[in-house]
């Protein structure tokens, strides 16, 4: 049952540290998806407000933040973690009001790999460092790691949360200073982890959050000059206007994008723990998820009972109200994206797939944007539904026959994102591994991620690494230094 729900107050853009209405005095309305209902209004950032926020960025890298020692930026970045810890009932309820995503996961998963952020990049903050080299007894060589300077981060709506986390706290640590728009769609968790990072003690301009909209908002940060990065998480079309843009003022760009992951399972896999994990590679986060398992590669020699079995606990998984904590498959974030998503499901069909579960909308109390969990069979992978991102709860299955056709099918695609491997043997396990073209590769599971693991893409999937060491490289630059001393 859910609880009686507190109102929601309306959002503001976070500006020099401040709370802000937009410069027009524009607002937006943001909407519960699983309820139809308006849950706030919130501010819309136009250019001019773009404008000031990136002045403030420069002036707190420039001033305090570049003032501030390592190790009390790292204290800031701790206690940021702990606030979100200190207040998480009330961010897994607005995550969850917004996106339509269970409370189960807003909980549980993404509170805490947004503390969990703060927490693992506050220790980079000390210790990000150059080099000294040893070329010639007549000069003094040395490197220094410094910032990129003022970062532009724009965020997707199907992990509004996590996606501050992965984007602030490595750029924060490694000394830069942001603006960062949400997605229209889920404005409010990046709000209230802004208003918390103040609470936190970071100082004013460090950190800029701009609700608004992409094609104004977004583009006038992309276009600024005083950017000096991009870094993006979203769809691939956006992501490419979003390079062309950035090449007029050369800013560094960074972009995951999205993904067709390729889930393997072999014939000699524990087959209990590939079924779960194949249930999970898809139906978590709605399947609204940019590594989701979302092509289901199975041995033929097991295919036929492999895919009774998940059709069976497929349709286990009715969607409910995402703000009961027994919730597991929540609302799509939008009537729009479930529109999209059954259209997809409508295409397979006519391609020649057979629907074994799921495949339409299922209202919950007459209302909101759900749609079953639904499995596709005999899907060939060259279908429609084999090669583009759904983004919903729609696993297309397709059968191989042995390494070399699991790993040809699993490439055989234009994203790169992630993947899956279930098998008992380890050397197969980590020859298919080598050979998968992915950002990451699971071994018997699925769908985990922690702040010391990079996580990215190649090819149509993007270039850059978020999280782990690695994504600390795309949030600084090398500057030589040479000293005479003859
Ligand atoms: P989207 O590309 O439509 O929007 C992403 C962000 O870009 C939003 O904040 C939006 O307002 C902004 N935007 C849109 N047009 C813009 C423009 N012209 N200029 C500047 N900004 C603009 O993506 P979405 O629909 O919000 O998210 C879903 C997509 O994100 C999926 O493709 C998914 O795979 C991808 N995704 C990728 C990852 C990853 O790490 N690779 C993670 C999560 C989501």
């Amino acid at each position: 049952m859910s609880e009686t729900l507190a109102p929601v107050k309306p959002g503001r853009l976070i500006i020099n540290g401040e709370a802000v209405d937009a410069a027009s005095g524009a607002t937006f309305t943001t909407t519960n998806p699983a309820t139809e209902e308006v849950i706030t209004t919130v501010a819309e950032a136009g250019a001019e407000d773009v404008d000031r926020a990136v002045k403030a960025a420069r002036a707190a890298l420039d001033g305090p933040w570049a003032k501030m020692k390592p190790i009390d930026r790292s204290r800031v970045l701790w206690k940021l973690g702990d606030l979100v810890l200190q207040n998480a009932d009330e961010i897994a309820r607005l995550e969850t009001l917004d996106n339509g995503k269970p409370i189960f996961e807003s909980r549980l998963v993404d509170i805490d790999m947004v503390a969990r952020c703060f927490h693992y990049f506050s220790g980079w903050a000390t210790k990000i460092s150059g080099d000294t080299t040893n070329l010639n007894p007549s000069v003094f060589t040395y490197t220094l790691r410094e910032p990129v300077g003022v970062v532009g981060a724009i965020i997707p709506w199907n992990f509004p949360m996590i996606m501050v986390g992965w984007k602030a706290a490595p750029a924060l640590a490694a000394g830069n200073t942001i603006v960062l728009k949400p997605a229209e769609l889920t404005p409010l968790t990046a709000i209230r982890i802004g208003e918390l990072a103040l609470e936190a003690g970071l100082p004013a301009g460090v950190l800029n959050v701009l609700p608004g909209k992409g094609r104004v908002a977004g583009e006038a940060i992309v276009k600024h000059p005083g950017v000096d990065k991009i870094s993006f998480t979203g769809s691939t079309e956006v992501g490419q206007h979003l390079m062309r843009t950035a090449a007029d003022t050369l800013k560094k760009i960074t972009l995951e994008l999205g993904g067709k992951s390729p889930n393997i399972v072999f014939a000699d896999a524990d087959l209990d723990a590939a079924l779960k994990g194949a249930t999970a590679g898809i139906f978590y986060g709605k399947g609204e998820v940019c590594a989701a398992g979302s092509r289901l590669l199975v041995e033929r020699s097991i295919y036929d009972d492999f895919v009774t079995r998940l059709a069976e606990r497929a349709k286990k998984m009715a969607p409910s109200d995402p703000l009961d904590p027994k919730t597991r498959l929540g609302s799509l974030v939008s009537k729009q994206q479930m529109e999209k998503v059954l259209g997809y499901v409508e295409t397979g069909v006519q391609e020649g797939a057979q629907l074994v579960a799921g495949g339409k909308a299922q209202p919950v109390n007459g209302k909101g944007a759900f749609v079953q969990a639904t499995v596709l069979a005999g899907v060939d992978n060259r279908m429609k539904v084999a090669q583009e991102e759904i983004f919903g709860p729609v696993l297309a299955v397709i059968p191989f026959d042995g390494v070399d056709d699991a790993v040809a099918k699993a490439n055989d695609v234009f994203y790169g994102l992630a993947s899956g491997v279930w098998t008992r043997d380890v050397k197969k396990a980590h020859t298919v591994a080598r050979r998968l073209a992915a950002g990451t590769v699971w071994v018997n599971m699925y769908n985990f991620y922690d702040p010391a693991m990079p996580f990215g893409g190649v090819k149509g999937s993007g270039f850059g690494r978020d999280l782990g060491e690695a994504c600390l490289h795309e949030y600084t630059q090398v500057k030589s230094v040479w000293l005479n001393l003859e």
